[in-house]
């Protein structure tokens, strides 16, 4: 019933069950997750086929506007744009950074597009499994852009990057200054960075954009082998300028994005990508899901809190002590 909904359903039917099936992915209840376990491995012939693209950059640089530019520029050229968010201060605090329901207030109201907040409770790890389901349930209704949005604080952008086939951050003209804002290990995910608000200071994001650009060049050399370089069949990290505001550029940035999507296609390293991430989310939801039936297995309840305590006294190696509790759970 849902599956048909999903798949087939005009577009009232579809945002109901596509509803529906998010919310039963997100429940928590075993027989729920049994349902939920059923209706993916039956949607899972339907994806696949869509864009994965992440979106990070910190509060304040413009993603919900940029994403909302981005978005009704591609609705124009034809596509459906799904967007779902991970929230890294929902999973804290209940709170939340990405913000309210009037954000993207003209996409949110568009046919053609699907808007989603971020589940707001858990662990990031379990934020971040529910993102990627829900994410499935886009591509099965016909989303053939998704956009997955994050903030630029935390561990979230690792597990953005971990889902989505391209990695776009977003950063300020005047960001390149001190190349603080720049986590250099967050940038070195980036396969696009964007340069926002270039109406403010034209020279200063052009200054960005080439500071940004060397830098890029440098962690190439020096590591991510998604991204080497002097190999014109590998993509080669880019910065854009763009307004969101105004809505320049994002014609230009979709160039890009294209490019890496066809690059990466002829490559090999599209599907390879797709792999590796469908074979670590397996073993990220193996190790949550082990750690959880230790804890909740009878022998290891009854003896953890003890031998806690000894290894917190200095009277027991907290090497040893693992191996005791884990000789207990069978
Ligand atoms: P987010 O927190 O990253 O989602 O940022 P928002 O999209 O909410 O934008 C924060 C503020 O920056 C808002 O007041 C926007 O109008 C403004 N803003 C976003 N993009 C631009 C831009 O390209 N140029 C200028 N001048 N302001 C922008």
């Amino acid at each position: 019933m849902l599956l048909q909904g999903i798949t087939e359903g005009n577009p009232a039917v579809q945002r109901r069950a596509m509803a529906k099936a998010i919310t039963l992915l997100e429940s928590t209840r075993a027989d729920h997750r049994l349902q939920a376990d059923e209706l993916l491995t039956a949607l899972l012939p339907h994806t696949g086929r869509a864009l994965r693209l992440g979106i990070s950059g910190v509060p304040g640089v413009g993603k919900s506007t940029f994403i909302e530019a981005l978005g009704l520029y591609l609705i124009e050229q034809g596509h459906r744009v799904a967007v779902l968010a991970i929230d890294p201060s929902s999973t804290v605090s209940g709170g939340s950074i990405l913000g309210d329901k009037t954000r993207m207030e003209r996409l949110s109201v568009h046919e053609r597009a699907y808007i989603r907040p971020s589940p707001s409770s858990g662990t990031l790890g379990g934020v971040a499994e529910k993102t990627r389901e829900a994410m499935l349930v886009c591509e099965a209704a016909g989303y053939d852009i998704v956009i997955v949005e994050t903030v630029g604080v935390g561990q979230s952008e690792t597990a953005v990057h971990g889902m989505t086939d391209m990695f776009c951050l977003l950063q300020l003209p005047n960001a390149g200054d001190e190349l603080q804002a720049i986590k250099k290990g967050v940038m070195e995910l980036a396969d696009l960075v964007v340069i926002n608000k270039a109406d403010l200071d034209p020279f200063a994001a052009t200054r960005a954009q080439s500071q940004i650009q060397s830098s890029l060049r440098l962690f190439g050399q020096h590591g991510n082998p998604e991204h080497a370089h002097h190999d014109e069949s590998l993509w080669q990290p880019t910065v854009v300028q763009l307004s969101a505001l105004q809505g320049q550029g994002v014609a230009g940035f979709w160039q890009q994005v294209s490019r890496f999507w066809q690059l990466q296609t002829d490559n090999g390293r599209f599907a390879a990508k797709r792999q590796r991430q469908a074979k670590s989310w397996m073993w990220e939801r193996i190790e949550a899901g082990l750690r959880q039936r230790f804890r909740d297995h009878p022998a290891v309840k009854a003896q953890l809190e003890n031998t806690t305590d000894q290894v917190l006294q200095g009277r027991l190696p907290a090497s040893t002590a693992a191996r005791q509790l884990l000789e207990l759970f069978h």
